[in-house]
C-alpha cells in the first residue's frame, strides 16, 4: 500500500499526533491476521456513503478503504551531509510516496522550541531545505553519469534535460512537487522534493478556529494542501464516545477531525480514490488510482476479475440511494454497462461480469 511519511523538526507534535493515528490503528480490527510495524499508523478513509449503501443492502459489514503513515525519525539540521540520524532518516523518506510535514504552530512555554521560537515559516524552510540538498546532491552525481550515458547513446538526452531542469529549479530555491517540472524520465532518482506534499499545522484552540489565519498558512504552502489541527486535542478525541467527540469536535469549531481530515487529503495527494461494492455480506469501499479503468479496477477484486474482465454494471451511489435498490436502478435504466476503457469515477457502485 501507499504509504506518507510523517516529518517535521523535534518537538512540534509528532509522536502526540502519530500517537493518535496509531491508536485509531484500523488494520488490526479489520485484518486480525496482519502484521503490523510499529511505526505504520493506519487510519480509515472517513466515508458516510458506506453506512448507507450497508442499510441499503443490510450489509453485515462496512470495509472503508484506508491509508497509511509512516512516522520518520526527526529531521534535524544537516541531515543532508550525514549528521546524527541524516542519512537513514532521508532513506526512509525517499520509501514514502508523499511527505506530511508537521509545523509547529502551538504556543506552549513548557515546550521548548529548537530554535527559540514558533515561527512555522522559518520550520518549513528548515525542512525543505535540507530535502532540497539532498536532492542536489541526488542530481549533481546523477547528471555527471547521464553526461556520459547520453554521450555513449546509453540514455535518452530527455532524462539529461530533466535532471538539469530539476537542478536549476532546487538552486532557485523551488521544491519540485510545486514546479513545472517533469521529473517523469528521472522518476529512478527518487528525488524527495518531487513527491506529494501536505502540510499538517498542529495549532491551538485560536488558530483552530481563526479563518483568517489559517488562510493566511495555507497561502504560504499552496499549491501544496494544508491540514489544521491540535495534535493533543487529536489524541484526547480517540479515547472519547462517538457523541462526545463530537462535542469536543464543535466545542473547538470544527466539523471534522483533524485525523479525519488527514486521511482525507492523504489520500487524494497519493493520488488515490475509491469505488464502492455493496451486498449482504459487506459494504466496502476500493482503493484504485486516479483515473484507473474499470478492468484496473476489478483486479483489486481479485486478478481473476481482471483477467476475465468482460463489463461492469455501474450505478452512481446517488442512483442507488434515490431508486432505493439495484432492481429498481436497473428497471428506471440508472444502471449502465460499462466496458473496458471506461473510466472509474468517484461514488460508482459496480458489479462486475466476469469470465474464469
Ligand atoms: P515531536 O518531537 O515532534 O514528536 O513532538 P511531541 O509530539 O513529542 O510533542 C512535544 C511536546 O509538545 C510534548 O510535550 C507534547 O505534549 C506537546 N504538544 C504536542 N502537540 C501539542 C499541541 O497541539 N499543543 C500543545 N500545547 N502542546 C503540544
Amino acid at each position: 500500500a501507499l504509504t506518507i511519511g510523517i516529518v517535521g523538526l523535534p518537538n512540534v507534535g509528532k509522536s502526540t499526533l502519530f500517537n493518535a493515528l496509531t491508536r485509531n490503528n484500523v488494520l488490526a480490527a479489520n485484518y486480525p491476521f496482519a502484521t503490523i510495524e510499529p511505526n505504520v499508523g493506519v487510519v480509515n478513509l472517513p466515508d458516510p456513503r458506506l453506512q448507507q449503501l450497508a442499510d441499503v443492502f443490510h450489509s453485515e459489514r462496512i470495509l472503508p478503504a484506508s491509508v497509511s503513515f509512516v512516522d520518520i525519525a526527526g529531521i534535524v539540521r544537516g541531515a543532508s551531509e550525514g549528521e546524527g540520524l541524516g542519512n537513514q532518516f532521508l532513506a526512509n523518506i525517499r520509501e514514502a510516496d508523499a511527505i506530511a510535514q508537521v509545523v509547529r504552530g502551538f504556543t506552549d512555554g513548557d515546550v521548548v522550541h529548537v530554535d527559540g521560537e514558533v515561527n512555522p515559516r522559518n520550520d518549513m524552510e528548515t525542512i525543505n531545505a535540507e530535502l532540497m540538498l539532498a536532492d542536489l546532491q541526488t542530481l549533481e552525481k546523477a547528471i555527471v553519469r547521464y553526461e556520459k550515458e547520453v554521450k555513449q547513446k546509453k540514455a535518452d538526452p530527455s532524462v539529461l534535460e530533466a535532471a538539469n531542469a530539476a537542478k536549476d529549479a532546487l538552486e532557485r530555491g523551488i521544491l519540485l512537487s510545486g514546479s513545472n517540472i517533469d521529473v517523469t524520465p528521472i522518476r529512478e532518482l527518487g528525488l524527495l522534493t518531487a513527491k506529494p506534499y501536505i502540510y499538517v499545522f498542529n495549532v491551538d484552540e485560536a488558530i483552530l478556529t481563526d479563518d483568517s489565519k489559517k488562510a493566511e498558512l495555507a497561502e504560504l504552502v499552496a499549491p501544496a494542501q494544508a491540514v489544521f489541527l491540535d495534535a493533543k486535542i487529536e489524541s484526547e478525541l480517540i479515547d472519547l464516545d462517538p457523541e462526545d467527540a463530537q462535542e469536543l469536535l464543535e466545542a473547538t469549531g470544527q466539523t471534522e477531525s483533524g485525523l479525519d481530515q488527514l486521511a482525507r487529503i492523504g489520500f487524494a495527494t497519493l493520488g488515490l480514490q475509491t469505488y464502492l461494492t455493496a451486498g449482504p455480506k459487506e459494504a466496502r469501499a476500493w482503493t484504485i488510482p486516479q483515473g484507473a479503468r474499470a478492468p484496473q479496477a476489478a483486479g483489486v477484486i481479485h486478478t481473476d476479475f481482471e483477467k476475465g474482465f468482460i463489463k461492469a454494471e455501474v450505478i452512481s451511489f446517488e442512483d442507488l440511494i434515490a431508486t432505493g435498490s439495484v432492481a429498481e436502478a436497473r428497471a428506471k435504466g440508472k444502471a449502465r454497462l460499462e466496458g473496458k476503457d471506461y473510466i472509474m469515477r468517484d461514488g460508482d457502485v459496480v458489479e462486475f461480469r466476469f469470465a474464469v
